[in-house]
Parts: C-alpha cells; sequence; structure tokens
C-alpha cells in the first residue's frame, strides 16, 4: 500500500483522490488516508501529490511509519 504522511496535514490539495483508479483514498479530519487494504500500488497519487506526502509503505521513513498505523485505524474504525 502506499501511505500519506505529514505534508498533507492542513493542506488536503485532494489531487490523489481524483486520480486513485479504485477510490481508495478519504478525507480525514487533518488529513486524507489510503485504504490499505484496497490500495493497488499504482502509485498515480504519488505522482500528482503537489506536496510529496506519498510513500510506498516500504520506502517510508521510520518516523513516517506512525502514518501507516494511523490509516489502518482511519479504516478499521471507518
Ligand atoms: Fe490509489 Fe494507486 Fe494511490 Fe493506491 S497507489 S492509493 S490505488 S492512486
Amino acid at each position: 500500500s502506499y501511505v500519506i504522511t505529514a505534508p498533507c496535514i492542513g493542506e488536503k490539495f485532494g489531487e490523489c483522490v481524483e486520480v486513485c483508479p479504485v477510490d481508495c483514498i478519504l478525507e480525514g479530519d487533518e488529513m486524507f488516508f489510503i485504504d490499505p487494504d484496497l490500495c493497488i500500488d499504482c502509485g498515480a497519487c504519488q505522482a500528482v501529490c503537489p506536496v510529496e506526502a506519498i510513500y510506498h509503505e516500504e520506502d517510508l521513513l521510520p518516523e513516517d511509519e506512525k502514518y501507516f498505523d494511523k490509516a489502518k485505524e482511519f479504516f478499521a474504525a471507518a
């Protein structure tokens, strides 16, 4: 799965939502989240993000791994 990280907080440009072919990006209070169960790893969202907030889960910096957990929690509660 791809993961949205800190630069999205308070920005929420939303280009990623428009391009996602499986509509798996939903809006949270502060940022957008990618549903890890539905993401097909196409990378389209990463290519259009104007603040470079999106990374593949395997490319996350250690300090950004919490955003993968936040996404899982967001969709578990949805
Ligand atoms: Fe959607 Fe593709 Fe981004 Fe996954 S990588 S969230 S499928 S646009």
